[in-house]
């Protein structure tokens, strides 16, 4: 359990332990409200997949999201905020309070705090869902295992298609990408990766794929075909909001305060369409403030 201060009975759900989700613990802790944290994967969140953060203030050479998300939890436990691992669902604003299931069980709080970030996008080809079960096509590259893997495709052009690729070269694998339009990414991860040989194949639309003997065959709208060991899809993301229930109504303000006063959102959630850990970590403290605000 989290709690920060247990002769205060006024106690805050936060969902997710991204970088917006740990912001905001850290900020309800300096404060002495007292909440729980609740991850259903790993401390770090999405920023885990990163290669290279290179805009997030006070590491001038840049930093991996692993090693981001190592210093987020070693902060964490450096104030002795405990992160319950588990998943929050059916979370409803019932009668003045917040009802939440963890993990199955039911419990109820006054304040909730969701930063759930975002969930991939499918591509949406014949075959996707079958190589996925196969356990050799990921959306999020994090937690996969492809050491056994040699050659690669990435699927989509934007900044999150070249980081993995570039990861991917990194780890001595061949890797190309295929994209529908041209490149839309920054300027940096399209050098780097013109640096690491990565082959970029534009104008192609994937048709469909399959699995045969143990090789994914590619096929694209040109008519040309790819084979690879392992898919990479990275096509976008969209705001990860399956915890709520019956809250299809609530109004989300720009700042990540709500219609329903008690509900707050932060980071990647409350923008899906920019993703940044900078701004999520500010998003975090503003929820957090917004909630003390709100206890007053
Ligand atoms: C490849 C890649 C490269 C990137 N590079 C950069 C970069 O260079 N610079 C930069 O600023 N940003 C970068 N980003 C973006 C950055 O990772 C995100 O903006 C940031 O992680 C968002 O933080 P968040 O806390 O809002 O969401 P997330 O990091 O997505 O965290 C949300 C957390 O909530 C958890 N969760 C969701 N639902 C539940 C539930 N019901 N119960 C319990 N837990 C739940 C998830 O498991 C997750 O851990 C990159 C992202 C990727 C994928």
């Amino acid at each position: 359990m989290t709690s920060v201060r247990k002769n205060i009975k006024d106690k805050v759900l936060i969902v997710g332990a991204g970088p917006a989700g740990i912001s905001a613990a850290l900020e309800l802790n300096r404060r002495g409200i007292p909440f729980e944290i609740v991850e259903k994967n790993k401390v770090g969140g999405l920023a885990r997949n990163a290669n290279l953060i290179r805009n997030f203030p006070a590491f001038p050479d840049g930093i991996s999201g692993m090693k981001l998300s190592d210093l987020l939890n070693k902060q964490m436990k450096r104030h002795s905020i405990k992160v319950i691992n588990g998943i929050a669902t059916e979370i409803e604003c019932t009668d003045g309070k917040i009802v939440a299931k963890i993990s199955g069980k039911q419990m109820t709080f006054d304040a909730a705090i969701i930063s759930t970030g975002t969930i991939f996008r499918k591509a949406g080809f014949p075959g996707e869902d079958e190589i996925f079960a196969a356990k050799k096509l990921f959306y999020e590259i994090a937690d996969a295992d492809f050491s056994s893997f040699k050659n690669f495709i990435v699927i989509g052009g934007g900044d999150v298609a070249f980081d993995y690729a570039i990861s991917v070269a990194e780890a001595g694998k061949s890797v190309s990408i295929l994209l529908r339009n041209e490149p839309k990414c920054i300027n940096f991860l399209r050098k780097n990766a013109e640096k690491y040989g990565i082959k970029l194949f534009p104008q192609t639309v994937v048709d469909r794929a399959k699995l045969d003997n143990g090789k994914i065959l590619i096929s694209t709208r040109s008519g040309k075909k790819h084979t690879a060991d392992c898919i990479i899809i990275a096509v976008g993301r969209t705001a990860d909001m399956l915890c709520l229930k019956n809250l299809d109504e609530i109004e989300i303000f720009p700042d990540g305060s709500t219609s329903a006063e008690k509900i707050f959102f932060a980071g990647d959630v409350l923008h899906p369409d920019v993703r940044q850990v900078g701004i999520a970590v500010g998003d975090g403290i503003r929820a957090a403030c917004n909630v003390a605000k709100f206890f007053k």
